[in-house]
């Protein structure tokens, strides 16, 4: 490490700044503002062009626009005693009226006086009269640096309730005169480093100042000049340019903390030899009952040449859902086993941790090997499911210990915990990777001394993401459906169709298939929904008489969901009624009819995961999107569903639509955040930082 380098003025925290009032800085503290350097990468959310203010009388309904007038009236009404409220203020600007409306936010009366003049920003709701709910204002009078706030384009910062605009776009443009000079490039990258670069991606840009410049570092603006422009850009492109410039840096960032662990890894650890000797994978495969598809073993024989290797595996499997990655990971899991080396194997939920243990129970047992279970809920009391023929006091024996065979650990985050230590361990496979973050993977890596690491996800992931997620694993791909599976048939259909559905769903039962009927996931805050899923259970268990229905949902207890899922799997409930939590895993193969209420609520990748629970036996499948489609882009977004089964053009569309965090789910949390990347845009950004980054790691 270099030693510490004089401070830099823009780490001064804001509260040193004498001129900033208490109430101004805790509305600073709210906006995540504490330094000087933060103002400055406070990015504004739109810009405006202020020559042009579009008349009162020609706005236009459900049309967003910029218009100003002067204050003319201003009242608030209160009901309820005082709990209800709605502010309204009456514009005038020569050419009409327009009436503006704040709804139970009171306090917006202190900010207006009659007679001043008002900017807003808005979409008319009504136009008789003209009214807009809710519009964001600011006074034209903005006292200092007047230009700042007119000169187009002019920027409009994320605030929190009421900080006025024209304070904050000052303060950053005094920040900027005072403390431009001291913004530093993060990187010693220069042009000349990158002889390479083809003369076309330097392209000209207008500078803050008015000159126009050839970019510097990839023909974009000094990192100085793109803070600049991001800000008070001369026209709006210069704008995007700045941000991508800002991207720019962070992706080299996130690139260089990912290659350094990479690097750190290959130089400091020594890999454990788990290579094995076939002596159990080999009887394992003979009594499977089926052949693995070429392109597991594909998979396989590069699982097999890195736990051989000289490195740790830092693997990253990729197959859609029911491509058949449990096998593979199986093997992977013997082949350490046979090298005397303990295994742990980490899930996502409860249920699919129970069902793993289960699946691979049955399939060890004949082996002699044993596995057991850790969950938040279930510490001890398991060493072996059913029997127990190889070591009688298994069942007695504390979890933590550490076995003297080795054992194959499955298990949720709480195999994170403390606690829970394997001397010995070879191996570390975690299933549905996207539900856990970077963090707890390490972690789990860390519990023993560079044990081999398996990764493995359904959710196929665009090439961005895929660098910027797993940029430090190398990928393997089963992207070849086990034969023998029926078609999935996909379909679209309004709410007032369910009594058709259901209709459809009894034939299915009548001819001995199982259904599954999911709802929108039970969040841990609210009761609202989880009484919502019990309602739904409640009314079709009358729908489906005599037909058994069982109800799924992430707050029963771990033995009720054990029991339920028991009960399905063996075929003594016919119809699983359940919340988003199947997601992941769940393998039923007599399961061939998906009913998704509220599709409209999941993202595509989502349904795309919950879809692949179906399709996994030699029926052919149905899975019907029960939602309420209010516009044509969700019908569109809907019917990409209905067109493919390929969850890799599934995630490219999600990513579009909705972005990254939406595409990995909400309870992702190893997705960095970026404040100017743009993952569904910045793709040949991403990886342009991916080089550059490894010029600076060397
Ligand atoms: P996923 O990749 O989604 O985790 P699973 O590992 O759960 O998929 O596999 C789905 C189903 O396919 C399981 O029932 C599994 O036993 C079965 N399967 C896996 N590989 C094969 C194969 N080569 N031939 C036939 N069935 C297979
Ligand atoms: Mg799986």
């Amino acid at each position: 490490m270099s030693p510490p380098a004089s401070p830099n003025p823009l780490d001064t925290p804001v509260t040193a700044w004498r001129r900033i009032g208490a109430e101004r800085l805790a509305q600073l503290a709210r906006l995540n503002i504490q330094s000087l350097g933060d103002l400055l990468l406070h990015r504004p959310r739109r810009y405006e062009d202020r020559r042009h203010f579009r008349p009162i009388a020609e706005l236009q309904l459900g049309q967003p626009a910029i218009t100003r007038g002067t204050v003319v009236a201003l009242g608030i009404k209160r009901w309820r005693h005082g709990r209800k409220s709605v502010f309204e203020l009456i514009l005038d600007d020569g050419t009409g009226r327009l009436h503006c409306r704040w709804w139970n936010l009171p306090f917006m009366e202190k900010y207006f006086q009659q007679g001043t003049e008002v900017m807003i920003y808005g979409r008319p709701n009504s136009l008789k009269p003209r009214t807009i709910d809710h519009p964001e204002t600011e006074a034209v009078d903005a006292g200092e640096e007047t230009f700042v706030h007119l000169n187009p384009p002019v920027p409009v910062y994320p605030l929190t309730a009421a900080s006025p605009q024209p304070w904050l776009r000052s303060l950053i443009w005094r920040t900027l005169q005072q403390h431009k000079a001291h913004i530093i490039e993060p990187y010693a990258l220069t042009p000349s480093r990158f002889p390479g670069e083809p003369e076309g991606v330097r392209r000209t840009f207008r500078g803050p100042v008015g000159e126009t410049r050839t970019g510097g570092m990839l023909g974009l603006p000094a990192r100085a000049d793109a803070i600049h422009m991001l800000h008070f850009p001369e026209v709006l492109a210069d704008a995007e340019i700045a941000r991508q410039r800002l991207a720019l840096d962070e992706f080299i960032g996130l690139q260089v903390e990912i290659q350094t662990r990479r690097k750190r890894l290959q130089t400091s650890a020594r890999a454990l030899p788990c290579v094995g000797d076939n002596h159990l994978i080999r009887p394992f495969l003979d009594q499977l009952g089926f052949k693995l598809t070429g392109s597991q073993t594909k998979v396989l024989r590069e699982i097999r040449r890195d736990l051989g290797g000289t490195q740790p595996m830092r693997r990253l499997l990729q197959g859609d859902v029911g491509a058949g990655k449990t096998v593979v990971a199986a093997c992977a899991a013997l082949m350490a086993l046979e090298s005397g080396y303990q295994v742990a194997l980490m899930a996502p939920t409860e249920i699919l941790a129970e069902q793993h243990f289960q699946t691979f129970s049955r399939w060890f047992r004949l082996l002699g090997v044993k596995a057991r279970l850790r969950t938040g809920n279930r510490k001890s009391s398991n060493l072996e499911p059913q029997t127990s023929n190889l070591d009688p006091d298994a069942a007695t024996q504390p979890a933590s210990r550490n076995p003297p065979y080795p054992v194959l650990t499955i298990g949720t985050q709480a195999l994170i915990t403390a606690g829970f230590d394997l001397l010995n361990l070879g191996l570390v496979i975690i299933d549905e990777q996207h539900k856990f973050g970077v963090v707890q993977r390490e972690m789990l890596v860390r519990k023993g001394s560079y044990p081999h690491l398996l990764v493995m996800t359904a959710t196929p992931i665009p090439r961005t993401l895929g660098l910027t997620l797993y940029g430090d694993l190398d990928v393997s791909v089963i992207d070849q459906v086990p034969p023998g599976r029926g078609r999935i048939k996909t379909f679209v259909r309004a709410a007032d169709k369910l009594a058709k559905v259901w209709e459809f769903i009894r034939g299915k039962l009548e001819q001995g298939r199982q259904a599954y009927v999911v709802y929108p996931r039970v969040e841990e805050s609210d009761g609202g929904e989880l009484k919502a899923v019990t309602k739904e259970w409640e009314k079709l268990r009358r729908e489906l008489a005599p037909y058994a229905v069982g109800l799924l949902h992430g707050r029963l207890k771990s033995e009720e969901k054990e029991a339920v899922m028991n009960a399905f799997g063996g075929h003594r409930v016919h119809v699983l009624v359940a919340t988003s939590i199947i997601e992941v895993g769940v393998d039923v193969p007599n399961a061939t009819v998906m009913v998704i209420e509220s599709a409209e609520q999941f993202g595509l990748a989502q349904l795309h995961q919950l879809r692949g629970r179906i399709g996994r036996g030699a029926h052919e499948s149905y899975c019907v999107l029960v939602a309420d489609i209010k516009t044509e882009e969700a019908r569109q977004r809907l019917k990409v569903l209905e067109e493919t089964t390929d969850g890799f053009r599934i995630a490219e569309e999600d990513l579009k639509l909705r972005g990254p965090g939406e595409l990995l789910g909400r309870e992702q949390s190893g997705m960095p955040s970026f404040r100017f990347g743009e993952l569904a845009r910045d793709v040949s950004l991403v990886e342009r930082a991916r080089e550059l980054a490894s010029q600076i790691i060397g």
